[in-house]
């Protein structure tokens, strides 16, 4: 190959970390200026120029571009400086990258599948790279807390791909992000000039099934059963269905259930450290009953069930659940989706969250509804007033609808709340003591899963494993975190953390017999270390 296309090749581009001899050897003299840097240097440039930005979208695009162009460098970037460019290449700004993908679209990074496209198993081999091991999919239906967003939710897959190299060591060539386009019920995007995907409605029922089976079809064809096939941000009316669907045949994930409920749990699992008790002990309410909220209900239930040995169902009546029309009770259940019904308890309707709270006397409250504002002071005084440390989890993104801020959660509780949060929030100091809230991120569980999964070559995926995950990720914080209020540890230990996460999972895909690499290897942790990409420049030789 020639030196110039070397320089446009994002998989081995070096720029100016070319030493002279790859200089001579592949053609490079005088298409770079004559210094040579390293690495490093090429990262402290970029982290430099990134900082100039103001604008968070513009941040995003200096991202991108560099990932289109210096592959290697743009996860280094990422690796080194995780909590500063997570919020950049992740939420929140990605979701305004897809608001605006329309206009800010340069050149394709994933797969599009429209109702166009007749042949699937025929546009796979359009992409370029064979050895796929992990796909984010999404029909752009609930992009974040944003909604509709139709094809422009490619940001999506894209983002969370880079996730799971970055975070879970994943190849970079082993990541396919799909966005499949069934149309959008979103007029402002049917209207938009610069709107990229389908000018339609949302297909629905057997149209929208036959794509999927399709894709889910092909995508089996064309990689294997090992292929971890990740579900982001559909719609819940579409979500349960898919998982349930394919969950016996595919290796599929629904982050948005699964992984939520796994970090979830975790956060809990930790927080009992502080609080005490054990999860059976405790009564837990939600504000929320989707993907989210009864994802994170049912891993709960499990979780107990499998420490007392108590049937499912009766672990479930521990979890109480409001949705937009109340409490979710017995005498509700002919109206509620199914997905809602194992939590219709035998109990009188409730309407507001702050006589659920009194009625029910919960330990744990759990905001999942995606609407702000909804823990009022009534109702945090209240859970503070039934416990001397409640356990309050907002979970609603972006900030702006989280159910509450880490600041009123220490100050109606009198600093006695345990206070983790989907968004960021800055420590908050109280009294004189500075309380740092825990964020439930998502980016703790998934990308460390994954590798767990590939690393056994699992074929599917078993709820079992999401409590390993979620025991794994809780081990990791230290009574040093413990004491600043952390219940989830630090985020630039990410990559070690996602390592104990894999081996726990990979132990598990072991143990239930659903790992298909033989012999096991022995020191799982080291093996996950061993399997994470690095991002560090190789010699050309
Ligand atoms: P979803 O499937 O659409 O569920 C939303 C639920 O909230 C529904 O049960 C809905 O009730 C209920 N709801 C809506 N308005 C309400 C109100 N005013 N009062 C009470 N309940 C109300 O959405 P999701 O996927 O679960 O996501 C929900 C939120 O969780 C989003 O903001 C998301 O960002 C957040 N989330 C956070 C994390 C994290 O922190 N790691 C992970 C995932 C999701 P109906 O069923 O009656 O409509
Ligand atoms: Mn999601």
């Amino acid at each position: 190959a020639s030196g110039y296309s070397l320089l446009r090749d994002p998989h081995h581009n070096k720029g100016l970390a070319f030493n002279e001899k790859e200089r001579d050897s592949y053609y490079l003299r005088g298409l770079l200026p004559p210094t040579v840097i390293s690495q490093e240097l090429q990262v402290k440039k970029m982290m430099y120029s990134i900082r100039q930005y103001q604008v968070p979208l513009q941040k995003y695009m200096a991202m991108m571009d560099l990932q289109e162009l210096n592959e290697r460098l743009f996860y280094k970037l990422l690796i080194d400086n995780v909590e500063e460019l997570l919020p950049v290449v992740y939420t929140p700004t990605v979701g305004e990258a897809c608001q605006k993908y329309g206009s800010i679209f340069r050149r394709p990074q994933g797969l599009f599948i429209s109702l166009k496209e007749k042949y699937i198993h025929e546009v796979l081999r359009n992409w370029p790279q064979r050895d796929i091991q992990v796909i984010v999919v999404t029909d752009g239906e609930r992009i974040l807390g944003l909604g509709d967003l139709g094809c422009q939710g490619m940001g999506i897959p894209i983002g969370k791909l880079s996730l799971y190299t970055a975070l879970g060591g994943v190849r970079p060539s082993a990541c396919l992000p799909v966005t499949i386009d069934v149309g959008t019920n979103n007029e402002q995007l049917l209207n938009d000039e610069f709107y990229i995907g389908l000018r339609r409605r949302r297909a629905t029922g057997q149209e929208y099934a036959e794509l999927m089976h399709e894709f889910m079809s092909a995508v089996k064809q064309n990689y294997g059963e090992k292929v971890l096939i990740q579900f982001e941000d559909f719609a819940n009316h579409n979500a349960f269905d898919l998982l349930a669907k394919y969950g016996t045949t595919h290796l599929v994930f629904n982050d948005d259930i699964q992984g939520t409920a796994s970090v979830v749990l975790a956060g809990l699992v930790a927080a009992l450290k502080v609080v005490g008790g054990t999860l059976a002990d405790h009564r837990f309410l939600f504000l929320g009953a989707g993907e989210a909220g009864t994802g994170i209900a049912e891993l709960i239930a499990l979780e107990i069930s499998k420490q007392t040995n108590m049937p499912l169902e009766e672990a479930r009546k521990k979890i109480s659940l409001v949705d937009s029309k109340g409490l979710i009770v017995k005498s509700r259940i002919d109206s509620l989706q199914h997905f809602k019904k194992p939590w219709a308890h035998d109990h009188e309707p409730i309407k507001k969250l702050v006589d659920a709270v009194n009625g029910i006397k919960p330990t744990v409250l759990i905001g999942t509804s995606g609407v702000g504002r909804t823990f009022t002071k009534e109702v945090v005084e209240a859970m503070a007033a039934l416990n001397e440390k409640p356990i309050i989890f907002s979970l609603s993104n972006p900030t702006s609808q989280s159910e509450c801020t880490a600041e009123e959660a220490y100050t109606w509780s009198e600093g006695r709340a345990i206070f983790a949060s989907g968004s960021p929030f800055d420590p908050v100091e109280y009294k004189g003591r500075v309380f740092v809230p825990g964020q439930a991120n998502n980016a703790y569980i998934f990308p460390g899963l994954g590798l767990g999964l590939i690393m056994s070559g699992a074929i599917r995926v078993h709820d079992d494993m999401l409590l390993a995950a979620s025991e794994a990720l809780a081990a990791q914080v230290t009574q040093e975190n413990f004491d600043k209020g952390l219940i989830y540890p630090p985020f630039r230990n990410i990559r070690k953390i996602s390592a104990h996460i894999a081996a726990s999972v990979a132990a598990k895909a072991y143990e239930l017999g659903l790992a298909t690499r033989q012999p096991q290897p022995k020191d799982l942790v080291k093996y996950a270390e061993h399997c994470m990409y690095n991002p560090a420049y190789q010699s050309y030789r």
